[in-house]
């Protein structure tokens, strides 16, 4: 007995049947004598859809009202959850981010929680009830307005209500049976991973494997909640995620070298031609990119050629941030004496992720060694202790997923791996 946060993502409350369905689990575990509070995500593709119309009536997706509108989807889903439990003879109210004490700075669109204040659902379950909250959103300290915590949120609210409510253990469901060495939609022999380290679960989530909120991990870690990601389509055992010097009851086998392969086609490539190879430049450059508030993730440069004293520099961020990214720098262009600018959206970036590679030799050989096997030319390259990813053309990420996931010995033996739902939208 103990207290569990449970997260249903919308692919688990996309119609009036899921929502029985996962009112049932929801009841099952109160029965089982645990306290329960659950978050929501907006059923099915609501969120995509609340952005498709607000894009009918104004070019401006950003800011109070448009806030506002994204945490709707998510109130709907509350209410018909809570409503599904209470039918079924249980005893459950629905609480929005704001009355669920969810406190965030003012950055609209992508808040950071500063602090929670439980105190609404810290009384309903004292009084048996089960609780159900609104996810990705919240309310401002300062203006009151209220907030959406960035596309995904929902699991950083479970994560930060499971901390500041002491739970046992934050439950993800989602429509995959856990975290896997790849993602199953593109590699059918994925394998289910039992447990990840927060380490790995952060460069996994930075790399672009969609299956939790790169936020949420961060917290998690922060706070030592432990995470089991899990389908709310079947009763198997998901993914723990906690702390890599945690001792699982019953587990003798050694940590594998590598947790997986995790592949991000939302990343565009931009590269500075012809920039003057002294001091100061590569700086005025990324000034300029951070002035104008935009995040980039990787960052090559050429050796310059001798004969001009010149060299490339590119770098890779979010492809939608890439327009913003060339009208900037195309005004500093006189200042700074570049030749060109080059923008290319075609890419992917392919990484290896896993703990053990610190320690082994030899990782990097097999990583090249698999991508040149299938014809994969990488164009950037970047590591850290635990990573090694490559930038390559879109059009071969499949088969560069695939070779690593072979060459690292990660195939599964046996059946495919199951996606249960959702459109993959
Ligand atoms: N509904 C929001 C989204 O689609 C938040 C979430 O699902 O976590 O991004
Ligand atoms: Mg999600």
């Amino acid at each position: 007995m103990g207290l569990i946060v449970q997260k249903y993502g919308g692919s688990s409350v996309a119609d009036a049947e899921s929502i029985k369905r996962v009112a049932k689990r929801i009841m099952e575990t109160r029965r089982a004598g645990h306290e329960v509070c659950v978050v929501v995500s907006a059923m099915g593709d609501t969120t995509d859809e609340l952005i498709d119309l607000a894009k009918q009536v104004s070019p401006i997706l950003e800011g109070r009202e448009y806030d506002m509108l994204l945490t709707a989807g998510e109130r709907i889903s509350m209410s018909l959850v809570a409503m599904a439990i209470n039918s079924m003879g249980g005893d459950a109210r629905s609480f929005t981010g704001s009355q669920a004490g969810v406190i965030t700075d003012q950055s609209f669109n992508k808040a950071r929680i500063t602090s929670v204040t439980p105190g609404r659902l810290r009384a309903a379950l004292d009084e048996g009830a089960i609780t159900i909250v609104a996810g990705f959103q919240g309310v401002s300290e300062t203006t009151k307005d209220i907030t959406t915590l960035g596309r995904g949120g929902s699991d950083t609210t479970a994560v930060a209500l499971a901390a500041a409510l002491g739970a046992d253990v934050c439950e993800i469901y989602t429509d995959v049976d856990g975290v896997f060495s790849a993602d199953p939609r593109l590699v059918p022999k994925a394998r289910k991973l039992n447990r990840v380290a927060y380490e790995e679960m952060l460069e996994l989530a930075a790399s672009g494997a969609k299956i939790l909120h790169l936020r949420s991990v961060e917290y998690a870690r922060r706070f030592h909640v432990p995470i089991h990601v899990r389908s709310s389509f079947s009763q198997h055992e998901g993914t723990w995620v906690r702390a890599k010097e945690e001792k699982v009851e019953g587990e003798t086998v050694e940590q594998a070298i590598i947790a997986g392969v995790a592949h991000d086609t939302s990343e565009a490539k931009v590269t500075v031609v012809g920039v003057p190879d002294k001091p100061g430049v590569a700086a005025q450059i990324f000034r300029t990119i951070a002035d104008a508030e935009l995040n980039i993730d990787m960052v090559v440069q050429n050796i310059s050629a001798a004969a001009t004293g010149r060299t490339d520099i590119s770098f890779t961020l979010p492809v939608g941030d890439g327009r913003r990214a060339i009208t900037t720098l195309q005004k500093v262009q006189p200042m700074i004496a570049f030749e060109a600018l080059l923008f290319d959206d075609q890419i992917a970036k392919v990484s290896l992720v896993g703990a053990g590679m610190k320690s082994h030799p030899g990782v990097t050989a097999v990583f090249f060694e698999a991508l040149s096997n299938v014809g994969v030319n990488a164009e950037m390259i970047s590591t850290s202790e635990i990573r090694i990813s490559v930038v390559c053309r879109a059009d071969v990420v499949k088969d560069a997923v695939a070779a690593l996931h072979t060459a690292f010995g990660l195939d599964a033996e046996g059946g495919e791996a199951v996606v249960y739902g959702g459109t993959g939208r």
